[in-house]
């Protein structure tokens, strides 16, 4: 999803999250609607996905640790939900 920013300095408008495009002006993110390098903000109201870190400035070492996190994570809100599944069942 492309977001049009409207620049500060020249008034021009662009889709370019960091500067503007016809100025190089950089974006004031305080005072936009930028995603300011979020992409959970445009998914508040969805059901979160699984999604591996992928961030490159983080060594890789660290980011398995991180991603085996994840899995572990996802794992049991699997089981937590098959639980609450056959509760359910149970109850009715
Ligand atoms: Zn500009």
């Amino acid at each position: 999803m492309a977001t049009q920013l409207k620049c500060t300095h020249c008034g021009d408008w662009g889709e370019d999250p960091n500067s503007c495009a016809s100025c190089g002006t950089p974006r004031d993110v305080h005072s936009t609607f930028a995603n300011q390098g979020n992409p959970e903000r445009f998914k508040a109201f969805e059901m979160p996905a699984m999604e591996w870190n992928t961030n490159k400035k983080i060594p890789t070492w660290k980011r398995s640790i991180i991603n085996t996190g994840k899995a572990l994570n996802w794992m049991v809100l699997a089981v937590g939900g098959a639980i609450a599944w056959m509760a359910y069942w149970v109850a009715v």
